[in-house]
């Protein structure tokens, strides 16, 4: 099934999907990983799904420069910049933040990869949203007065190309459920800027897929998360003319596990992480899978997880992320104990 828009099919899909047998055993549920941090370029993540479509749009627009926005150590910029430079385009990534102190983690890659990232400090009058939208429009103009044409990617791809991506992924899941026999299975997904959910979302109920799907949000929203969803979903209805309807109640967004804040050190997140590590040597990222497994670890406590439940969770990608100093001090703290110097 598909919505009708090209792509440029630069991933190498399906990614596998692994079953985890010593978290399961500990948690006392049937854990699959959807591995979307496999997917090549520039260390790969969920946003390369949605950028398949950009890219295509850009191409098609005569685009030479790729311009997106989102917190200073965005993954989704990362990506930009990767597919950019895949392709023989400038990139720019800008930020209403604070230089970090030290090039590393996503910003390093960025720069590797030869794009620019523009930081503006918050002014704290309006809201990040207005300031973002405001100063990427005026680094646009900047770089069309060079002669660039811009191709504009909101903050994380999600707009109604953006949930193309993991509409497709929707039926390589259903397919992939299909063959290991876990057709009953509930799909779990970090939710940030809301299009990769929206486009799991979306797909499963056109395919009329038995998987069922819930949501981790990873930082509090400034209005009702179910009210934007629902707007959301509006929007991609009428772009697509999608045959079905669904209402704020069909939106599972589970809010209690944010931790408070965006991309903030939490040491129960930290926890997951190293437990993730240290039985399955898989590695979570401290903003978005590390806390969504969390989220999960705190559901099966919580009973919105059953015992015996199988869940596949979507490894969305952003381990560059564990080097941002704001999470590594932290961790070399905690982890210290374990270098011995002979
Ligand atoms: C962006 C991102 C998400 C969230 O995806 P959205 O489509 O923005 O909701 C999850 N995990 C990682 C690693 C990301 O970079």
């Amino acid at each position: 099934m598909s919505l009708g828009c090209k792509k440029v099919p630069f991933l190498d899909l399906p990614t596998p999907i692994e079953y985890l047998p010593n978290i399961s055993r500990e948690l006392g549920i049937n854990l699959y990983l959807k591995r979307d941090d496999l997917t090549g370029l520039g260390m790969g993540g969920n946003k390369l799904r949605k950028l398949e479509y950009f890219l295509y749009d850009a191409q098609q627009q005569g685009a030479t420069m790729l311009l997106t926005t989102g917190g200073v150590q965005t993954n989704h910029g990362r990506l930009t910049a990767a597919v950019a430079a895949k392709y023989g385009l400038k990139c720019a990534i800008v930020a209403i933040d604070e230089y970090p102190g030290e090039i590393s983690a996503n910003i390093l890659l960025d720069r590797m990869m030869g794009a620019d990232v523009i930081l503006k400090e918050d002014d704290h009058l309006r809201s990040l949203q207005v300031q973002t939208h405001e100063t990427a429009m005026a680094v646009k103009e900047r770089y069309e007065a060079q002669g660039e044409t811009v191709y504009y990617i909101p903050t994380g791809g999600s707009n109604e190309l953006g949930i193309l991506g993991y509409y497709d992924c929707a039926e390589e899941l259903t397919v992939q459920a299909a063959e290991l026999g876990i057709s009953d299975s509930r799909i779990i997904v970090p939710v940030g800027s809301m299009g990769t959910y929206m486009g799991l979302f979306c797909g499963l109920k056109d395919l009329e897929s038995p998987l069922t799907l819930s949501g981790v949000l990873i930082a509090p929203y400034e209005e009702s998360v179910r009210a934007f969803a629902k707007s959301y979903f509006d929007k991609v209805k009428e772009c697509y003319g999608l045959e079905f309807d669904a209402e704020k109640s069909d939106f599972h967004i589970d809010e209690d596990y944010t931790c408070g804040g965006y991309n903030n050190p939490v040491p129960e997140v930290r926890e997951a992480i190293y437990n993730m590590a240290r039985k399955e040597a898989i590695i979570l990222d401290p903003c978005y899978t590390g806390k969504a497994f969390n989220g999960i670890c705190q559901m099966i406590r919580d009973r919105k997880i059953e015992q015996g439940e199988t869940i596949i969770f979507v490894h969305t990608g952003g381990q560059p992320g564990i080097n941002t100093p704001h999470h590594r001090l932290e961790m070399e703290q905690e982890l210290m104990d374990g270098i011995k110097i002979l």
